[in-house]
C-alpha cells in the first residue's frame, strides 16, 4: 500500500459529509477528496504535518465542493474534477474523463464516469490500492438520489461498481449506514453476511469511528441496491 488514506468527518451532526485526506508515501504529496467544510480539513492537515497540492471533486454539489476555494487559497491547491463539471465545479483548474489516468505522486488513479446522482459524477479509483473513493454513488448499505440521471444511468453506473474486484474497500462521501440498515434488512431479514455488518456498524458508531472503508465484496452480499440483477429489479427498489 503506498496510499495513506485518512477520513475528515465534515458537517457532523446536519450532512455528516467525510472528506478524505490522501497521502501518496513515495512522494508525500497529498490531495484532499470533496472538502466540504473547511475547518476540520485544515486542523487534520496541520496536526499531520500535510500540506494538499490537490483537491479531487467527485461531483459538483455544494456538500462537496463548498470549501474548495477556502482549502485551494490555504493550501495553494489544484482542483480537479469531471470534464462534464467544468462549470459547476468551484475552483476548478483540471478536467478528466472517464477512463483517463491521473497520478498522486506514483499512486495511480482511475476516472470511472458513473451518471446518476449527477450526470458527470465521477469515482476516483486507485486500482492498486484497491481503494475507491463513491461520493454520493455507492453509499453502505445504500445509493445516492437521482438528481440528474435516471435509473437506467444509476443501473449501469452501480454495474461498472460490481465489476471492480472483491477487495476493493470503499470510501463514501457520507456516513449514512445507519439509514441504509432497515431496507437492507427488511430485503434480505436472514442474510448473516448483512447481520456481521450491522453488528461492526453499531461497534464502529459507538466508537465513535466511520463504518467503512468496507470491501465491495462484502456490499455486493448486502446492499440490496447492488444485488438487483437488472434494471427491472432495480426499479422496483426505487420504487418505479
Ligand atoms: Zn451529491
Ligand atoms: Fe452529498
Amino acid at each position: 500500500m503506498s496510499l495513506d488514506i485518512e477520513t475528515i468527518l465534515c458537517r457532523a451532526g446536519a450532512m455528516d459529509n467525510y472528506s478524505y485526506l490522501l497521502t501518496d508515501s513515495a512522494s508525500g504529496i497529498s490531495a484532499i477528496i470533496d472538502p466540504s467544510e473547511a475547518a476540520p480539513i485544515i486542523k487534520r492537515c496541520d496536526n499531520l504535518g500535510r500540506k494538499p497540492s490537490y483537491i479531487l471533486n467527485t461531483h459538483h454539489h455544494f456538500d462537496h465542493t463548498d470549501a474548495n476555494l477556502e482549502i485551494k487559497n490555504y493550501f495553494q491547491a489544484k482542483v480537479i474534477g469531471a470534464e462534464a463539471d467544468k462549470r459547476r465545479i468551484p475552483g476548478i483548474d483540471e478536467t478528466l474523463k472517464d477512463g483517463e489516468t491521473w497520478f498522486l505522486g506514483k499512486s495511480k488513479a482511475e476516472i470511472i464516469q458513473v451518471d446518476g446522482h449527477t450526470i458527470g459524477h465521477i469515482l476516483w479509483y486507485f486500482p492498486d490500492d484497491k481503494a475507491l473513493f463513491t461520493g454520493d454513488t455507492l453509499f453502505n448499505l445504500c445509493i445516492g438520489g437521482l438528481f440528474e440521471g435516471t435509473s437506467k444511468d444509476m443501473f449501469t453506473s452501480l454495474s461498472k461498481i460490481k465489476n471492480l474486484p472483491d477487495d476493493t474497500l470503499f470510501y463514501p462521501g457520507h456516513e449514512y449506514t445507519i439509514h441504509g440498515i432497515p431496507f437492507a434488512l427488511n430485503y434480505s431479514p436472514n442474510n448473516p453476511e448483512l447481520q456481521n455488518y450491522i453488528q461492526l456498524t453499531q461497534q464502529r458508531l459507538n466508537q465513535g469511528l466511520p463504518v467503512g472503508p468496507i470491501s465491495l465484496g462484502i456490499e455486493k452480499q448486502c446492499n440490496p441496491y447492488l444485488k438487483a440483477q437488472n434494471l427491472s429489479e432495480f426499479e422496483n427498489l426505487l420504487g418505479q
